[in-house]
This record gives structure tokens, C-alpha cells and sequence, in this order.
């Protein structure tokens, strides 16, 4: 589970991409066409309306940040559609600046915490849920603690009706650990909801080992223009992980302006995956 990254790759973005030449090899012989990541732009539009067929919506964030940069302009389309949705953090996110004296673990995840909270009030203050898990201290599957942990979620995730959680390959230990105690929690719901996936670290490079592939999962943008500007506000108000706010740690994490870019389109892209 926990293969593509180590605890120390939390806190250097380019670090989080163990492996990137043979990847980028396998990428290079990988037909695009097979790779659901490039060229995004191909994949079908669907109107900001559409989001209606999701009803009661809950987004998982692996940590603070994560539902703001994947999912802030469904969250504020949901608002405009006056259609329920919950927000939960799973980590505390709190190894974002692990060396910093000024802003030890307790302190931090207060800062990340009301960060959130600013965010999604930017996108319609649905209710936010944090589980307060370690960052990078998910329970491993098939222990006791991760089928605990599974309940908790799926008490979190009652009423959904469409849980939107993180790509299954996202190249960070929390990404992928979300999604499998997802995967865990929605087995304890009935009905199941809907469920679908969104990427935040398999886009950069979107490479093909991390990538979705043609025939894995069915792609669809939904149109989030009207929501951009909102959108813009939550991400920013993550200001200890877009500024450097927390400044007496020079490993603290910070996302780049290319990152940040990737995340500020008219449109976000969302994986169906045939599996689901
Ligand atoms: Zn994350």
C-alpha cells in the first residue's frame, strides 16, 4: 500500500515521485490514448447542473488541502445546487513541517483545522468531520486498528449517497491508504453509495504507471467555472501550505505554482472506476 512513498516524501513535493525514470519510461511507451490523465480536455463536459445526480456527496481529504485543490469546485457546485454534502479529513496533516519549533505537532493541526474550515466555507460550510489520524500513520489493512478506523468512516459517510475519494494510485500514503479504508467502509453501508475518484498527485506528470487506463474507469470533467473564483479562495486559504507561513522549517512542505496550476482549471475531472 504504502510502496510508492515513505514518510519522509511528505514533506518535499518532487520527493513524492519515487521511481520517476522508469516510470517515465513506461509512460513513454504507453499510448496516451491508454493513459486517462493526458489529455484531459477529451474527456466529456458535463454541466455544472449534473452534479444534481449525486445527491448527498461526501468528500474524503486524505489531509487538509486535499478536497480544496480535487474537489473545491464540486463542493461549491453542490452549494448552488442546494445538495448536502459533508467534508472528511482523515489526517491531521501535521507532517507537512515536521522540523518547525514555533508550530510543534498540536499547534499545527489547530492551524491546519481552522485552514479547512475557512476553505469549505468558501464552498457552501458543509459540515467537516476530522478523524485526526497521523499523517502518514493510517492503519495498515488487515490489522484490528484499520477495521476500526473503517467504522469510523463509514459512520462519517451514513447518509452519502456518492463518496468521492481519492485515486486509488495517488502516489502518497495517505492517498492510497483513504482509499482503501474507503473501500472497507462503504462494504458496512446500505445502500452502497455511488463512488467516484479524483487525483491530486497522479496528475503532474501524468504518468502511466500511476494513470488511470482506458478500460480501468470511466472519465468525465464537470464544468466548474462559476465556482473558480470560490475555488480559488479555499486553496488559498491554506495559507501554511501555499505561503510560507510556517517559516523556521526549511523542509516544510509547500505547493508549487506549477501545482497550483494544475488545480486552477474551469474544470474538474472525476474517475468512475468499473470496479466501483
Ligand atoms: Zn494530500
Amino acid at each position: 500500500m504504502r510502496s510508492h512513498t515513505t514518510a519522509e516524501t511528505e514533506v518535499t513535493g518532487p520527493e513524492r515521485h519515487r521511481g520517476r525514470g522508469a516510470e517515465q519510461a513506461a509512460s513513454r511507451l504507453a499510448p496516451p490514448s491508454d493513459n486517462l490523465f493526458h489529455t484531459p480536455e477529451r474527456h466529456p463536459l458535463h454541466p455544472a447542473s449534473a452534479a444534481a445526480s449525486l445527491g448527498h456527496t461526501v468528500v474524503l481529504a486524505p489531509h487538509p488541502d486535499d478536497e480544496s485543490l480535487g474537489c473545491g469546485g464540486l463542493l461549491a457546485t453542490l452549494d448552488d445546487l442546494g445538495l448536502p454534502a459533508r467534508v472528511v479529513v482523515v489526517t491531521d496533516g501535521t507532517r507537512s513541517h515536521p522540523n518547525s519549533r514555533e508550530y510543534p505537532r498540536y499547534r499545527l493541526r489547530g492551524v491546519r483545522e481552522r485552514e479547512a474550515k475557512e476553505a469549505v466555507s468558501h464552498l457552501g460550510g458543509h459540515p467537516l468531520t476530522f478523524l485526526r489520524y497521523r499523517d502518514c500513520g493510517l492503519p495498515e489493512a488487515g490489522t484490528l486498528a484499520f477495521r476500526a478506523a473503517a467504522d469510523r468512516l463509514a459512520a462519517a459517510m451514513a447518509e452519502a449517497e456518492t463518496v468521492v475519494v481519492p485515486w486509488r494510485r495517488d502516489p502518497h500514503c495517505d492517498h492510497e491508504a483513504t482509499w482503501a479504508l474507503a473501500r472497507e467502509a462503504v462494504r458496512l453501508l446500505s445502500p452502497r453509495p455511488r463512488w467516484l475518484e479524483y487525483s491530486v498527485w497522479a496528475w503532474p506528470e501524468a504518468n502511466a504507471h500511476l494513470a488511470p487506463r482506458a478500460g480501468e474507469a470511466v472519465p468525465w470533467r464537470l464544468d466548474v467555472s462559476a465556482a473558480q473564483d470560490r475555488k480559488r479562495r479555499a486553496v488559498r486559504a491554506h495559507r501554511s501550505q501555499t505561503t510560507r507561513l510556517i517559516a523556521d522549517d526549511p523542509d516544510g512542505f509547500c505547493l508549487s505554482a506549477d501545482m497550483l496550476a494544475l488545480f486552477d482549471r474551469s474544470w474538474e475531472l472525476f474517475l468512475a472506476p468499473r470496479d466501483a
